[in-house]
């Protein structure tokens, strides 16, 4: 299995990388996690876009979603795209949220995508065993482990502290998690980690490696790092283009 980083800045697209974006691929399969702001420019200096064979949205924020307008004008437009409908796994509420971030009369996007809303729990994804935990998040966001050739990948998606991610990273081999929010007093909970949150899942969780990500552009990286080695140290930052053999 590998993972490609497509986009990791958090909350919305920073200076040096676009929004929320993974690919990853295991036996000629491309799936990709999120789509969020400025990820599909940078997909296509990766990838051609008529081989992604599925999408997984953790959930609805911007930051994670909003890239699925520029695929669909790909997809309609371009005349490159050659394969049907893509598999667009996401929470409830994804086809009517993601048709009115496209235009105005929310027309619809199921010539592009079939829509598979997700809940908690076990399904199959092309070679993938996918299973999804919902997280400590304002809105409905689900982490995900992947799950092919006896490797384990789980991403967090946008959480809190929580139990549920925990069990769900479990012995995986990485551990992509979140660290948006600074070590700072008076935190909101049941919104983001920080990086000794992230390094404190990584360490009960028991993984391999622990890369870190969704740091925001106005957030000191270096310092989440620190934070996060301080408890699980085969901790490292992720970067856009970075590619990761599982
Ligand atoms: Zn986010
Ligand atoms: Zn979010």
């Amino acid at each position: 299995m590998r993972l490609t980083v497509v986009g990791c800045s958090g909350s919305g697209p920073g200076p040096a990388s676009p929004a929320s974006c993974y690919l990853v691929e295991h036996d000629g399969f491309r799936l990709l996690v999120d789509l969020g702001n400025g990820s599909f420019g940078a997909l296509q200096g990766l990838v051609d876009p008529d081989t992604v064979d599925a999408v997984f949205l953790s959930h609805l924020h911007a930051d994670h979603c909003l890239d699925v307008a520029p695929f669909v004008v790909w997809h309609r437009y371009s005349g490159r795209a050659t394969r049907g409908r893509v598999p667009l796994l996401a929470p409830v509420g994804a086809e009517r949220r993601l048709a009115l971030a496209y235009d105005a009369d929310g027309e619809g996007l199921t010539d592009v995508f079939d829509f598979v809303p997700v809940g908690a729990g076990h399904l199959d994804l092309g070679p993938f065993a996918v299973e999804l935990a919902r997280t400590a998040h304002p809105m409905e966001c689900y982490a995900i482990r992947l799950t092919g050739g006896g490797r384990s990948l789980v991403y967090t998606g946008d959480t809190g502290a929580s139990a549920a991610v925990v069990d769900l990273a479990r012995g995986a081999d990485i551990l992509l998690a979140e660290a948006a929010h600074p070590d700072v007093p008076g935190l909101p909970p049941d919104l983001h980690l920080t990086g000794r949150e992230a390094g404190e899942h990584a360490a009960a969780a028991g993984v391999g490696r622990l890369l870190l990500t969704h740091v925001p552009p106005w957030v000191d990286s270096a310092a989440q790092l620190a934070s996060a080695q301080a408890v699980f140290p085969a901790a490292e930052l992720v970067a856009p283009g970075a590619r990761y053999d599982v």
